[in-house]
């Protein structure tokens, strides 16, 4: 088991606990750090790209939500490229909308991560599922 925790020493507050035999992240074009403004841990932290998939919003111990962005909404151009395969059916994906950021809830640093709208690629009937995505560069592993 694996505890995610805020990156700011002075916080530290407990996100998620995960199994990360149970739990494999996905992996994000690296662009998607700047495109989207994402908190990386440290000034010497080298992105990988990963994030974790966590299907529910109550899954975390501790989290934050931002208000809805509307500005991300027309971005459909850089959307293209962010493409990921889901560990749960195996089966390729491709972020259409990211609407909110993931915040600490205790000292509102961030963001850690998105919630996103992606959809099923190559199929007939558009499947659009709803993911909240914890960037792995983000937060302390402990
Ligand atoms: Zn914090």
């Amino acid at each position: 088991m694996l505890k995610v925790k805020c990156p700011f020493k002075q916080c530290n507050c407990s996100i998620i606990s995960y199994n990360e035999k149970e739990n494999q992240p996905i992996n994000l074009p690296l662009s998607v750090y700047d495109d989207y403004k994402l908190l990386l841990k440290n000034k010497d932290t080298k992105a990988t790209g990963k994030f974790l998939i966590v299907g529910n919003i109550w899954d975390f111990d501790n989290i934050g939500v931002s208000k809805t962005l509307s500005f991300f909404e027309n971005k459909d151009d850089n959307m293209s490229k962010l493409e990921f395969v889901n560990p749960i059916d195996n089966k390729r994906y491709n972020i259409t909308q990211i609407f909110k950021y993931l915040i600490c809830s205790d000292c509102e640093k961030g963001p850690l991560g998105i919630i996103c709208k992606a959809k099923l690629l190559n199929d007939e009937n558009s499947t659009v599922i709803e993911l909240n995505l914890l960037s792995l560069d983000s937060i302390d592993l402990c």
